[in-house]
């Protein structure tokens, strides 16, 4: 997480890792220039094809002076400005010893130089990716819409190394990937919308870059990322570093590449405020009756099974024991013996558990629970021998 800002030099976050910030004259609340102008278009000009992610400080000014965009308090703007988005600390025990180090904003960067380890540990041949999930930081202008834009997240990023002329075909296999995963998920496919970046909207490391967006209920955003970095990042830390950061074929040793990088990088928290989007649900189940349920997949479930002793006496929580201990290592199971079954169903429905195990008076007699279906609410009788193989069999 913290690491040597020639790091952060080389890989050209200091110099250009920033977003165009406005202040509020009057309130000095801060602003991200490009959204107000994204607002202002969607509101007054939804027609037009601006591309604003390419526009340079000074056009954000001038488009802001000559369209009269006021800060949503009503009030002037300053002039924009670039800001860096990266958190500084300093590293030494001493005032005088201090270095300055960054967190990072990426994950990418850690995987980069690390590549040379990697590849002589591992010896893994072209194509090949290396994947890491971790924190990432940045020192956002406007953090909010509840988990979809904080100062610190968890990326997970994969940089998927490649002989330079063959990206385009690995590029369209992870832009299929990316789709199918969404829908292996539970991510509501048809919110989901491909945005081919142009121009000089392209970050500066790539050349070509789709956003995955998704409508969530505070518009199309952006979810995802898949690069083509070029082998912009190895070579740059091997000029900073005095490295070769170089794959041999092993085929023809005299054949030295710099591989050319494909980068799908996701956000997991974004991912999770997509898919409580896509599984949350009203559902009227009778007249003037509305249950809430999250019909997540079986396997991104928090809770897959939950375990209902009917009553909290008469050995019905000894037997619901029984049936808890058998489900251990296969299934996520939550245990609730308080309220009325009907009001736990509906607390499970709004966790979004997919099976109820119900253990009621007859279990006693013929060691057999109900199982309860969150979806279609059927309800059915299944053997507590036979529990373990049915709840693997539903779940998978
Ligand atoms: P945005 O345009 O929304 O600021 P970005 O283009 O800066 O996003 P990337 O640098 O491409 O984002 O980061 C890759 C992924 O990391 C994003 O697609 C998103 O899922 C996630 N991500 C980025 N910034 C944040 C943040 N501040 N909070 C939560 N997730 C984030």
């Amino acid at each position: 997480i913290l690491m040597n800002p020639r790091v952060w030099e080389a890989s050209g976050h200091v110099a250009t890792f920033n977003d165009p910030l406005v202040e509020d004259a009057v309130s000095h609340k801060r602003f991200r220039a490009d959204h107000l102008i994204e607002a202002w278009i969607a509101k007054k000009d939804p027609e037009s094809t601006l591309v604003v992610d390419a526009m340079s400080t000074e056009e954000m000014a001038a488009f802001i002076a000559e369209k009269g965009i006021k800060s949503p308090d009503g009030n002037a703007l300053t002039a924009p400005k670039q800001f860096n988005l990266m958190f500084e600390t300093s590293t030494g025990v001493t005032e005088k010893g201090k270095n300055s180090v960054y967190l990072r904003p990426e994950t990418a960067q850690a995987i980069f130089v690390n590549f040379k380890n990697v590849l002589t540990t591992s010896r893994k041949r072209l194509p090949f990716g290396i994947a890491q999930i971790g924190k990432a930081f940045r020192n956002e202008i406007t953090p909010g819409n509840f988990i979809f834009r904080t100062l610190e997240f968890e990326q997970m990023e994969i940089e998927y190394f490649v002989e330079a002329e063959e990206w385009e075909q690995h590029f369209e296999a992870w832009n299929k990937w990316m789709e199918e995963w969404a829908a292996v998920i539970g991510l509501k496919t048809d919110h989901l919308h491909r945005l081919e970046v142009v121009g000089d909207a392209l970050a500066h490391y790539s050349k070509r870059t789709v956003d995955f967006e998704f409508d969530f209920p505070f518009g199309k955003k952006e979810l995802w990322g898949l690069a083509y970095r070029t082998d912009f990042d190895l070579t740059n830390h091997a000029k900073a570093s005095g490295e070769k950061l170089e794959y041999t074929d092993p085929a023809d040793n005299s054949r030295k590449v710099v591989p050319h990088v494909i980068e799908p990088s996701l956000g997991v928290d974004r991912t999770l405020l997509a898919l409580l989007v896509s599984a949350y649900e009203e559902e009227e189940v009778a007249e003037g009756d509305t249950r809430v349920v999250m019909r997540f997949t079986p396997q991104m479930a928090p809770v897959q099974v939950a375990i209902l002793p009917l009553m909290k006496k008469g050995g019905l929580p000894e037997k619901a024991e029984e049936v808890l201990a058998s489900l251990a290592g296969i299934a996520r199971c939550d245990f609730d013996v308080t309220g009325s079954i009907g009001k736990r169903y509906r607390r499970q429905d709004e966790i979004g558990t997919p099976l109820c195990v119900t253990i009621d008076y007859d279990s006693l007699e013929d060691n057999a629970v109900t199982v309860r279906h969150r979806d279609s609410m059927e309800q059915e009788r299944v053997a507590i021998a036979d529990i373990a193989s049915y709840v693997v069999k539903k779940l998978v």
